[in-house]
């Protein structure tokens, strides 16, 4: 849909290109990409966590040194559970995700310190025993795919050197606790298009610097929220069932539950608007 709005615009894309090299020059940057070399005002880094344009322009990617584990799979299975609605179940063992999808298939997902590379049914139908809802029976009938990943919260010093601007997980990776990672980086793509149609448009180039300081500490924000997400849910035991109070106690005030509703939706970062 987003490529035909592009051609309906009279924006070219091209699919699938690698980009090799890229420097900066006087007025621009000159980028190689599949063998030919390009020159433009600004070059976005919007190629994810292992970024090419990042690393080129020497933008560090920094954040605590730990790391998350966590097995993902998409299946099909006879429960209990709502089709209608995701449960997070915060097992003692480690926290269990049930995602329905269309079609009858569930997505799970869950933090363990090892997983196999490929998850089969009989591994994710031991870790809904562990760590599922009590009530039965619930039964992993096929593996559609699985993975295994592994986080660590990282962000970019700068969303901006000069011409390179960075969007997306090229400058903000962390957690998927709160599924907040492709949000995030939807809300650059809108802040960084408008800055930088006002600039091409002969606005003053400080809206680049605008969009830096705009959505870096927004990406902090988010990255913190994720880190306290998941420290909630890998808590240790003495201190469950006062978590479990807690959150009991938040699920049952509307305007808390609201809050909540809105930093998960991404929501609360946007800009009040009169209407
Ligand atoms: C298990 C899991 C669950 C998640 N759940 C959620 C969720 O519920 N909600 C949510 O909002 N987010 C979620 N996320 C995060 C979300 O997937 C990412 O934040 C999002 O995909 C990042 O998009 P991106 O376009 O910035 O980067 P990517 O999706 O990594 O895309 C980068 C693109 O750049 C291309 N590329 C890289 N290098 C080059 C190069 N040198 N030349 C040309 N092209 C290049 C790559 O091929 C790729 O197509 C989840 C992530 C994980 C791992």
């Amino acid at each position: 849909m987003l490529t035909d709005q592009l051609a309906d615009l009279g924006v070219q894309v091209w699919r699938p290109c690698r980009l090799t090299g890229l420097s900066r020059t006087a007025d621009g940057v000159r980028a190689q990409v599949d063998g030919a070399e390009l020159r433009a005002r600004y070059v976005v880094g919007a190629d994810g966590l292992h970024s090419t344009v990042r690393q080129a322009a020497g933008i560090g990617f920094t954040g605590p040194s730990d790391e998350e584990s966590f097995v993902l799979a998409d299946v099909r299975v006879h429960s209990v559970l709502p089709r209608d609605e995701a449960a997070l179940f915060l097992a003692r063992p480690g926290p269990l995700v049930w995602a329905p999808l269309p079609d009858g298939v569930v997505r799970i997902v869950a933090a363990v310190p090892t997983a196999p590379a490929e998850p089969d049914a009989a591994y994710l139908q031991a870790l809904l025993d562990e760590r599922g809802p009590a009530r039965r029976p619930d039964r992993v009938t096929e593996v559609l795919w699985g993975s295994r990943f592994r986080v660590r919260h990282r962000i970019a010093d700068t969303f901006r050197a000069g011409s390179v601007l960075l969007a997306g997980d090229a400058g903000h990776v962390h957690s998927p606790a709160g599924g907040q990672g492709m949000n995030l980086g939807i809300c650059d793509a809108v802040a960084l298009g408008t800055a930088v149609a006002d600039v091409l448009d002969g606005g003053p180039e400080t809206a680049l610097d605008e969009y830096n300081a705009r959505q870096r500490p927004m990406a902090e924000d988010v990255l913190s929220f994720a880190a306290g997400l998941t420290r909630l849910a890998t808590t240790s035991p003495s201190r469950r069932p006062a978590r479990d109070v807690l959150l009991r106690l938040l699920g049952a005030v509307p305007p808390a539950r609201r809050r909540i509703a809105l930093r998960l939706s991404g929501l609360s970062h946007r800009e009040p608007t009169t209407d």
